[in-house]
C-alpha cells in the first residue's frame, strides 16, 4: 500500500508516468529495494524529489550530518534485528522524545512499534537506503551485518589492533550464556573490553579465527591448535590460536608473540635432528624436568627462552623466575629474583608454585632448596625448565644429587638434560687444511684439521660466528633405571650424539679448529681409543648455515 501511495504521488507531481511506475515496480521485483530507491537508480527522479515528497507527506526532515549530536552508546544498545526490521536506529534520547534515523519513514507500522518500544514520540529523520547503510557503517558497523564477511574482518583487525597497542599478550572471546565477553591480558591481568558484540556476528568471528588459523570450522566439541601470521605496522605478529569447548559453545584465545630480535626460534638453534626431536618431546610433557647446562657463555639462557617460545600456547600458564630477565615475552609472566631482598629463587618457586602455573621456568638452580622444590614440582604436574651450571650432562644429575635430591625422585621427575657449546667458526675465506693432518688425543686416528689465520673478511679474526652444539641425555626407562641407584653408572652411555662427536664432524669439515675442539668438548676416557673414521659424524648431519630443519612456518600469511 505504501509502494502504491508513493508511486501514485509521484505520478501526481507529475514527476514519472504511469510506464515509469510499471518499468520501476517490474525493477523493485526483481531486484528488492524501496520505490523511491528504484526510481532514483533507473534515473527516473533525483534524490531532492525524493526528499521532498518524504517532506510533504511524513513528518521526517532530511538527515544531515550537522542537524543532531549521535548518542552513539544509546545507539548501539537497540537490538541489531530491530535496525534490520525496522529499517531505523535510534541516534539520540530526550525527555518526551526519542530521534530515529530511518530510510522508511512511509511505513507507519513500523514507526508506531517504534514508538512503542520506546514509550515516546519520534523525531524522525531521513536518509536514502544507501545513505542509511554508509551511517550504519560508520557507526556501528561491528555491530551490524551489512555484508558479513567485511563486517567480521573489520571487528577483528579492530580488536588485535586495540590490543597490540595496549600491548596486551591475549585476546580472549568467551561466552557466557547471551553475554560475550572479550578480554586482554596484558601484564598477566584479564581486563573486560568494553566491546559489545553481537551474537551472530560473534560466531562469524570465531568461524573466521578459525579459518585463518587453520582450524576445523565443522568442529565445535574438540579443543583445537593453530597460529597464523598478523602484518600491523609492517611488522609481522605471529598469533597462536587455542580453541576451547565450553558449556556455552567454543572459547577461543589468541596469544600475541611479539617478535624479539634476540629470541630465536627453537628450530633454528642448529640442533641436529636427533637432539632436537628428543627436546621437542621432553618440553612436549605434561610435567617433568627439563635441564640446560653448560659452562658459562654456552648460550644456556637462549636456549630456555627458545623452549619457553616453543611452549608458549595461549591455554597454557608460564612463569618464569630469571635473574635477571634477559628477553620479556610475551603470554609469560616473569620475575626477577632479587637475593639480596631475600626474594631467591627458592622463595620465588614457592610463591610461583601457589599459582599452579603449567610451565615453570628457573634461571638457574644454585642450592639445595631450588632443587628440591623445583624437582618436587616436576614430579606434581609442572614441566620445569632450569639450568645448571655444569659442563657435562652427567654433571647435571651428579649436582642434583649433590643437593640432595633422591635418586627415586629425580629418577621420575628428570625428562632430559641438554649439555650445550658455543664453538667458533674459522672464517671460510682464510681458514687452510693442515695438510699434515692431526693427532686428536684419546684417538689414534688422524683427521683433518684447519686453521685460519685472519683475513681481510674477518677483520683479521680468523673467526665468524660460533655455532651451537647440543648433545642430550634423555630419560629413557633404562636410563630411569640407571638413575634410581644410588650411584649410576655409565650415564654417559646415555647420551644421544654426544659433543665430542659432533664436534669431530665439525672439525674434519673446517667447521671449528682443533683449539677450541679440545678447550671446550671433554672426550670421556673410557672411549674406544681405535675409533674408526666412519664413526665420526659426518657433515652436514645437521645444515649449520641454513638450518636444514624445517622451518615450522606459520600456516597462514595474510
Ligand atoms: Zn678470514
Amino acid at each position: 500500500m505504501m509502494k502504491k501511495f508513493l508511486g501514485k504521488t509521484f505520478i501526481e507531481k507529475k514527476l514519472i508516468d504511469y510506464k515509469m511506475l510499471v518499468k520501476a515496480l517490474a525493477y523493485q521485483k526483481r531486484n528488492g529495494g524501496k520505490i523511491g530507491e528504484v526510481l532514483i537508480k533507473l534515473g527516473f527522479i533525483k534524490k531532492e524529489d525524493l526528499e521532498k515528497i518524504v517532506l510533504e507527506k511524513t513528518s521526517a526532515v532530511p538527515f544531515r550530518n550537522e542537524n543532531v549530536d549521535i548518542d552513539e552508546e544509546f545507539l548501539l544498545k537497540f537490538p541489531e534485528e530491530l535496525i534490520q526490521k525496522y529499517d531505523a536506529v535510534p541516534i539520540k534520547e530526550e525527555k518526551n522524545f526519542v530521534y530515529i534515523l530511518t530510510s522508511d519513514p512511509f511505513d507507519l507500522n513500523k514507526m508506531d512499534s517504534l514508538r512503542f518500544y520506546f514509550g515516546k514520540d519520534l523525531k524522525i529523520f531521513y536518509l536514502t537506503e544507501e545513505d542509511f547503510k554508509k551511517f550504519l557503517n560508520k557507526f556501528i558497523s561491528p555491530k551490524i551485518k551489512i555484508n558479513g564477511k567485511n563486517q567480521v574482518e573489520e571487528l577483528f583487525s579492530k580488536m588485535l589492533t586495540r590490543a597490540i597497542n595496549s600491548k596486551s599478550s591475549d585476546i580472549h572471546l568467551e561466552q557466557h550464556g547471551e553475554k560475550k565477553v572479550v578480554r586482554f591480558r596484558s601484564n598477566g591481568i584479564l581486563y573486560d573490553q568494553p566491546c559489545k558484540i553481537q551474537k551472530d556476528i560473534f560466531s562469524k568471528l570465531i568461524n573466521y579465527i578459525k579459518i585463518i588459523s587453520n582450524l576445523d570450522i565443522t568442529k565445535h566439541r574438540i579443543p583445537q591448535d593453530g597460529q597464523f601470521l598478523y602484518f600491523f605496522e609492517n611488522k609481522e605478529i605471529p598469533i597462536r590460536v587455542s580453541t576451547f569447548p565450553t558449556q556455552y559453545g567454543e572459547k577461543i584465545v589468541l596469544r600475541l608473540l611479539y617478535r624479539n630480535n634476540n629470541l630465536e626460534k627453537l628450530e633454528n638453534l642448529g640442533m641436529d635432528v636427533e637432539v632436537y626431536n628428543l627436546f621437542k618431546r621432553a618440553l612436549s610433557q605434561l610435567n617433568g624436568l627439563v635441564l640446560v647446562t653448560g659452562p658459562t657463555g654456552s648460550g644456556k639462557t637462549t636456549t630456555l627462552y627458545s623452549a619457553l617460545d616453543f611452549l608458549n600456547t595461549p591455554e597454557k600458564n608460564i612463569c618464569t623466575l630469571e635473574d635477571p630477565i634477559e628477553i620479556r615475552l610475551s603470554g609469560i609472566i616473569q620475575s626477577q629474583v632479587d637475593e639480596k631482598s631475600g626474594f631467591s629463587f627458592a622463595e620465588g618457586l614457592r610463591g610461583l608454585l601457589r599459582q599452579d602455573p603449567d610451565i615453570i621456568m628457573v634461571g638457574e638452580i644454585r642450592d639445595e632448596q631450588t632443587a628440591q622444590i623445583a624437582t618436587n614440582a616436576a614430579l606434581t604436574g609442572h614441566l620445569v625448565l632450569a639450568t645448571l651450571h655444569t659442563i657435562t650432562s652427567a654433571g647435571a644429575i651428579y649436582r642434583l644429587k649433590e643437593m640432595g635430591v633422591k635418586p627415586e625422585i629425580l629418577s621420575q621427575s628428570l625428562n632430559c638434560v641438554v649439555n650445550q657449546r658455543l664453538l667458533k667458526k674459522l672464517c671460510p675465506y682464510c681458514r687452510e687444511l693442515n695438510k699434515k693432518g692431526e693427532k686428536i688425543p684419546f684417538f689414534d686416528i688422524k683427521i683433518n684439521t684447519y686453521i685460519s689465520y685472519g683475513c681481510e673478511k674477518c677483520y683479521g679474526t680468523g673467526i665468524s660466528g660460533r655455532i651451537g652444539l647440543y648433545e642430550i641425555f634423555y630419560s629413557t626407562d633404562k636410563a630411569k633405571e640407571e638413575l634410581r641407584k644410588e650411584s649410576p653408572e655409565n650415564l654417559d652411555s646415555f647420551i644421544v650424539n654426544p659433543l665430542w662427536k659432533q664436534g669431530l664432524g665439525l672439525l674434519q669439515n673446517g667447521i671449528i679448529s682443533l683449539k677450541d675442539y679440545l678447550e671446550n668438548v671433554r672426550i670421556p676416557s673410557d672411549i674406544e681409543k681405535d675409533i674408526k673414521e666412519k664413526e665420526i659424524m659426518p657433515f652436514p648431519q645437521k645444515n649449520f648455515e641454513d638450518n636444514n630443519l624445517k622451518k615450522l612456518s606459520f600456516k597462514n600469511n595474510f
